[in-house]
């Protein structure tokens, strides 16, 4: 018989309120739709939603997982504003776009299909059963794609979520909470599916990773997170830096290799761990490559402008705080650079040894190198990654190179004849995410990754041999 909707609604109150009274705790603890004083309460309220959650029927939590997906791309422009005017990082359209990817393209339920084996002693059936609640470290550089991205893929495994936003992010991440936990409740499924606390601070998150109720924890930015999430004591998920390398060897397409390179290494300002940040161009097609870059938006430094940009934006062997993910011309004008107005970035010719070649700079400042030929490239190219193990880029035509330089690179990510996104389902053929799990091995993390095997064998009476 199916359950209409107005009896699962009953049964969902019913089971919170077991709940509540079995964990004495009111499943809200002061919580404001999933925002709470403490971490104990917000731990607890999550771990009564996850119970809940997982009471309700499949079907219910699809309706649940549409309603995010719905609200988080109704909310495309307000959380790209509110993300902007926070953190001051990447620009409001490639913001809107991607709150949009996000809630479009993030894999649901359809990728936790079950398994059935039998032979002549009976069946098992294998499905992907959820860890429970999960701590989600957030990084300032998308922090509302990432509620709305790990909101489906973490409830669509049957978990919920703990987030612990970047203190530079808080208060859009909290807002994006707020407005998805309300459309999961009118959507009939448990209050306080995605939880954080009011203040967040380092001490937030040490508490949450080690909070009994807690049992698995991701986390997405610097080594910084990646230590304190792997030394957790708990199933961990990092999701770690990067420094992607891109090499365009004479058999390229040289208009599209540019063209795809500045897309690539525009968008929002260069602040996607994926976004192209160095080009290693071979010698006889480099003149060509900057000529075609130009004509995207690029403004070319000369030897002086360089200095003066690369002076500015990096101090002691980093990138100074104030220009991650600003508009190019803005960092042009600082540096006493006057660019054409269609400018939307700089590139500059450097040689292998100048600062940025090795820096993750994320923003809109593109140093790229002439090598002799691809092998020089590919050699590089490797040393620049060091062994990130992230996302690498080839422009080629030559399949041989385009496998060498996969093995060779042993990135997560490799992406041959197109922008780094193509890598993400963004005009490619690939799942899209937020979280590229390099140094835990996930990779490009989905509901399978937030879940784990369970097994129900059936010994004898069903066999199928
Ligand atoms: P960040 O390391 O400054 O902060 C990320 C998160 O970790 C924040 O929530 C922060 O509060 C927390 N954090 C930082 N140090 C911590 C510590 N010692 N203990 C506990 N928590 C800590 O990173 P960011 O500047 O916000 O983001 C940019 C970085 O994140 C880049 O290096 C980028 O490559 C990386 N990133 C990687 C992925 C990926 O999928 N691999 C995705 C997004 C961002």
């Amino acid at each position: 018989m199916l359950l209409d909707e107005e009896r699962i609604a009953m049964i969902v109150r019913e089971v919170v309120k077991q709940l509540q009274a079995s964990d004495g705790t009111t499943g809200r603890a002061g919580g404001e739709d999933g925002i709470f004083s403490d971490v104990d309460a917000a731990a607890r309220a999550a771990a009564v939603a996850q119970r809940c959650l997982v009471a309700m029927s499949l079907g219910q939590r699809d309706k649940i997982i549409r309603a995010i997906r719905e609200t988080g791309e109704a909310n495309a422009q307000h959380f790209a504003r509110i993300t902007v005017d926070e953190t001051g990082l990447g620009r409001y359209e490639h913001k809107v776009q991607k709150n949009i990817n996000a809630a479009r393209l993030s894999p649901g339920m359809e990728e936790l299909g079950q398994l059935v084996q039998g032979d002549d002693h009976g069946i098992t059936i294998t499905r992907r059963a959820p860890y429970g609640v999960i701590v989600s470290i957030t990084p300032t550089t998308h922090p509302t794609p990432f509620v709305i991205n790990h909101g489906i893929i973490m409830l669509a495994g049957g978990n919920t979520v703990f987030f612990c936003p970047h203190p530079r992010a808080q208060r859009c991440s909290r807002e994006a909470i707020q407005i998805l936990n309300r459309a999961i409740v009118a959507a009939g499924g448990p209050p306080n599916c995605l939880v954080a606390v009011k203040e967040a601070t380092l001490d937030v998150v040490n508490a949450a990773c080690s909070h009994p109720l807690v049992d698995m924890v991701t986390a997405a930015g610097g080594p910084g997170v990646v230590k304190a999430a792997l030394s957790s004591g708990k199933k961990a998920v990092a999701a770690g830096a990067a420094n992607p390398p891109v090499v365009v060897d004479e058999t390229a397409d040289i208009a599209r290799a540019a063209q795809d390179i500045i897309r690539g290494a525009w968008f929002d300002n260069n602040i996607l761990c994926i976004g192209e940040k160095t080009v290693f161009a071979v010698d006889p097609i480099a003149e060509e490559l900057v000529g075609h870059m130009k004509n995207h938006g690029a403004y070319l430094l000369s030897a002086d402008e360089a200095t003066q940009v690369t002076r500015l934006i990096v101090k002691d062997g980093h990138i100074v705080g104030d220009w991650v993910g600003k508009d190019g011309k803005v960092i042009l004008q600082a540096a006493g650079i006057t660019p054409p107005p269609s400018t939307e970035g700089a590139i500059m010719v450097v040689p292998y040894d100048h600062p940025l070649v090795k820096i993750e700079q994320m923003l809109p400042v593109l140093p790229i190198v002439i090598v002799s030929d691809f092998a020089q490239g590919l050699k590089l190219a490797l040393e620049s990654e060091q062994g990130f193990g992230h996302t690498a880029v080839i422009h080629s035509q030559d399949v041989e190179r385009i496998s060498l330089f996969t093995r060779t690179m042993q990135t997560t990510i490799v992406v041959a004849n197109g922008p780094s996104f193509a890598s993400l389902g963004i005009e490619g053929a690939s799942n899209f995410a937020h979280t590229i799990a390099s140094p835990t091995g996930e990779g490009i993390c989905g509901p399978w990754t937030f879940t784990r095997q369970q097994n129900l064998t059936m010994a004898g009476g069903l066999t199928f041999a």
